[in-house]
C-alpha cells in the first residue's frame, strides 16, 4: 500500500542544521543523476498504489535544472509532485518569483517550506516567509515545516505521563545529527519503556525515501533493501518485516525489543524511542550494513 515516494535528491545542503536527522551539509555527497531519477520513474509506474513523488534533501534547490526535471517527469507521468525546501534562495520577492514560476507552470500540489530558528538564527534573514508569501501570490499550494529547539514538556499527575509517550516537545526527532548535537542535558527515560516505533509503520510501510546510494529507507538510515540490486517495484512487492533484522524486532516491540535481540549494552536511559532507536541502530551497522545504509546518514564517512 505504498502511497508515496521521496526523492532524497540530494544529501548535500547549504545548511548544517543541528536537527538534521540525516547529516545534511555543504560537504555531504550523494546526488541523483538524471538517468538514476528516470531508472526510478520506471519502477515507480509499476506500483500501482502510489500517487505521490516528492523532491527533497538535503536541499533540492542546489540542483535546480534536476529537481525541475524531475518535477516534469512526475506530473507527466500523473503523479501529485511535492517539494521541501529551506528557501535559502528567496532573497527577495523579485528573485523568489524567479525561481518558483518554473514550478508553477508544472502544477506541483505541496511545497514545503522550513520556516524556523533552526534554519535562521534572526527573524530577518528568514527567507522562508518571502518564499510563501511568493508562493502564495502565484497560487502555489503551500504549507510550513517549523522544528523548535527541544523544551520539557512533562506532564501533571492529573494528565498522567503514558509510558515511552515523549516528554520533549519541539518537533525535532532524536535521530542523526540531532542526536549528536540536541540530546545534552534532556531528561531521559528508562531503555525498556520504548516498546513501539512511534512514527513509522514499519509492517506496511505507505511512503519511502530514496537515496542515490539505491537505498530505499523506511526511516532515516534503515533500508529495506538496495534498488540499484533489486529493481525497486520487486523489493516493495516482497517486502515482509518478518524477514527484515531490523524492522521484525521494531514492530515486534520497539527499539527495546531491538537492543535485547542484538544485545546491545544500553545507557542510562534516553529521551525518546527514536534515541535509542537511532543508538542501537548505530551499534549495529557493521552487522547489518545493507538495511543500515547510508553510514554517512549515522556521522560516519
Ligand atoms: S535540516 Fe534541512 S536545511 Fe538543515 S541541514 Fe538538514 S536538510 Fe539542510
Ligand atoms: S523508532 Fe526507529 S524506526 Fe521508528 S521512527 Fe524512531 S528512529 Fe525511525
Amino acid at each position: 500500500m505504498l502511497t508515496g515516494a521521496h526523492f532524497l535528491l540530494t544529501y548535500t545542503c547549504n545548511f548544517e542544521c543541528d536537527h538534521c536527522f540525516l547529516y545534511c551539509g555543504p560537504s555531504a555527497k550523494g546526488t541523483f543523476t538524471l538517468s538514476q531519477i528516470k531508472n526510478v520513474f520506471n519502477e515507480l509506474l509499476k506500483i500501482e498504489t502510489l500517487d505521490w513523488v516528492y523532491f527533497e534533501g538535503g536541499e533540492p534547490f542546489l540542483f535546480y535544472p534536476l529537481m525541475l526535471e524531475g518535477i516534469r517527469i512526475a506530473t507527466g507521468l500523473g503523479f501529485k509532485t511535492g517539494v521541501v525546501t529551506n528557501a535559502y534562495w528567496a532573497t527577495s520577492e523579485e528573485d523568489a518569483e524567479l525561481w518558483l514560476k518554473p514550478i508553477v507552470k508544472f502544477k506541483i500540489s505541496d511545497l514545503s517550506l522550513s520556516d524556523d530558528l533552526f534554519h535562521y538564527e534572526k527573524e530577518e534573514e528568514n527567507t522562508a516567509k518571502v518564499a510563501l508569501s511568493v508562493a502564495k501570490r502565484l497560487s502555489i499550494p503551500v504549507n510550513t515545516i517549523c522544528i523548535e529547539k527541544p523544551r520539557v514538556e512533562i506532564k501533571t499527575e492529573e494528565e498522567k505521563q503514558e509510558k515511552g509517550e515523549p516528554v520533549i516537545g519541539g518537533g525535532a526527532k532524536f535521530r542523526g545529527r540531532a542526536v549528536e548535537k540536541l540530546t545534552q542535558g534532556l531528561p531521559r527515560r528508562e531503555w525498556e519503556e520504548f516498546t513501539e516505533c512511534p512514527y513509522e509503520d514499519l509492517k506496511e510501510p505507505k511512503r519511502v525515501h530514496l537515496d542515490s546510494y539505491g537505498n530505499v529507507h523506511l526511516c532515516q538510515g534503515l533500508s529495506l533493501g538496495n534498488m540499484w540490486e533489486t529493481p525497486l517495484s520487486s523489493l516493495i512487492k516482497n517486502f515482509n518485516y518478518t524477514q527484515h533484522p531490523i524492522c521484525e524486532q521494531l514492530v515486534g516491540g520497539g527499539p527495546a525489543l531491538l537492543a535485547k535481540a542484538y544485545n546491545f549494552k544500553p545507557e542510562e536511559g534516553y529521551v525518546d524511542a527514536c534515541h535509542l532507536c537511532y543508538c542501537v541502530r548505530l551499534a549495529l551497522i557493521d552487522r547489518f550494513p545493507k538495511y543500515l545504509s547510508p553510514a554517512q546518514v549515522y556521522g560516519l564517512k
